[in-house]
């Protein structure tokens, strides 16, 4: 058994670490709090290749492996957890894309996507139907070859940029079940009667924006229908949020390194009753449970995304290290925050934004009870085991 990343994966570990050291951990309480756009930061991924992490090779995209999959959205979030919806949407999209598309579809946007010259995201959630994907109400109506859209999503990381933006919609909402009648449509910026509404007011994940967009009478060629059949959205959504749930828990493992790593430092320098404040044993007790957690963390995120480099379906593994990580976030950026006492409610330390950023780890991708499904439904069907 080997624990350890191979020399390429800690290579590439080594040039992430380094550029958000320098590109974004400098910039980032600054920004966060203005809730100004990263321009810069976009066009720095842009340029190290970062768009194209799921984008195979042939279309001029990384094809990274899982594992190095996951150490990106890890180093990033470590510096700005904020910032990593501008890559993980798209890279979720374009996984769906580079799997699911027609030739067309893949020639026509992942060499675009994979340069960051496009962007995308997905828009599934609903005012009314998040968890329950079956229970949407947008609809792609067929007109000879033309799909009409009506319909309105909220929640979508990335709106202002995505194009095209995938939307999951029932293409017949007579089926039964629902997921038969469903299909996911490539819509394009600046298609009339698709507008993005309005921008929503969160406690974190400041940097990205999540919209609620509104599809009123969208006409769409009946060539953008992802993968050139009708009734395969759900298949095609739920495969991709495998992968996104490696990337929310691998974001999760690095607010959980952050937060450690804040309070191991702060343990060190803090003085009180004439002695550093790691010396009490109620900071120590702190100390070690989070490093055991991020720790456990970090086993199952790099296992979840090791046997998804082995291609086996992951489900279980996934939606473990998913729950298990982002449930480790909030621990300790909780933790660390009671490790800095009164200054870790400060905005002017770190410990306060992470604070913020770590909830939406249970919820996003599926929440955390979600997960806890997804598991057991794969360990009672035989579909997955453990020991
Ligand atoms: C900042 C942010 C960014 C997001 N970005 C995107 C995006 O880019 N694209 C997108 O499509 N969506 C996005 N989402 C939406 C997100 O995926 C949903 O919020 C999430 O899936 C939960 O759906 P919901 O909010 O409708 O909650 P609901 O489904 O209404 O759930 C409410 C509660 O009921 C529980 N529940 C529901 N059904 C069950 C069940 N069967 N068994 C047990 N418990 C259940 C849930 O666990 C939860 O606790 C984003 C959300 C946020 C907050």
């Amino acid at each position: 058994m080997d624990f350890e990343l191979s020399d390429e994966q800690r290579m590439y570990r080594d040039v992430l670490r380094d550029f958000v050291d320098r590109e974004i951990r400098p910039v980032a309480q600054e920004w966060e709090d203005s809730g100004r756009y990263p321009t810069e930061i976009v066009e720095k991924m842009r340029v190290l290749g970062l768009f194209g992490l799921t984008v195979p090779e042939e279309y001029g995209g990384l094809g990274a492996d899982m594992v190095s999959f996951a150490l990106t959205f890890e180093e990033i979030a470590k510096g700005w957890m904020g910032i990593a919806g501008i890559l993980g949407s798209h890279s979720l999209s374009c996984w769906l894309l580079a799997r699911h598309g027609t030739e067309e579809q893949k020639a026509r946007y992942l060499p675009d996507l994979a340069s960051g010259k496009r962007r995308t995201g997905i828009a599934l959630t609903e005012p009314d139907a998040g968890t329950d994907l079956q229970g949407i109400s947008t609809t792609a109506v067929r007109d000879g070859d033309f799909y009409v859209l009506n319909g309105r999503k909220t929640w979508i990381t990335n709106a202002r940029y995505a194009d095209p933006l995938p939307v999951l919609c029932k293409t017949d909402i007579s089926a039964v079940p629902a997921h038969k009648g469903m299909s996911v449509i490539l819509v394009e910026a600046g298609t009339p009667g698709f507008t993005v509404e309005r921008d929503l007011p969160k406690l974190g994940y400041k940097g990205t924006e999540s919209c609620e967009v509104l599809f009123e009478n969208v006409r769409v060629p009946a060539t953008q229908l992802l993968g050139g059949v009708e009734g395969r959205g759900m298949q095609q959504v739920l495969s991709g949020l495998e992968t996104g749930r490696i990337n929310v828990a691998a974001r999760a493992l690095g607010i959980a390194q952050a937060a450690y790593d804040e309070a191991l430092r702060y343990a060190g320098e803090r003085r009180a009753f004439g002695q550093m404040i790691g010396e009490f044993q109620a900071i120590q007790l702190k100390i070690a449970e989070m490093a055991a957690q991020v720790q456990a963390a970090r086993l199952l995120v790099y296992w979840a995304a090791s046997r998804s480099d082995g291609g086996h379906r992951v489900d279980m593994e996934a939606g473990m290290a998913k729950a298990f990580a982002s449930e480790a976030a909030v621990f300790c950026a909780l933790n660390s925050m009671q490790v800095h006492g009164g200054y870790g409610y400060s905005k002017e330390f770190i410990v306060e934004r992470l604070y913020r950023d770590a909830p939406l780890m249970m919820i996003g991708e599926g929440t955390n009870d979600i997960q806890r499904v997804v598991i057991a439904r794969a360990l009672l069907a035989g579909k997955a085991s453990i020991g």
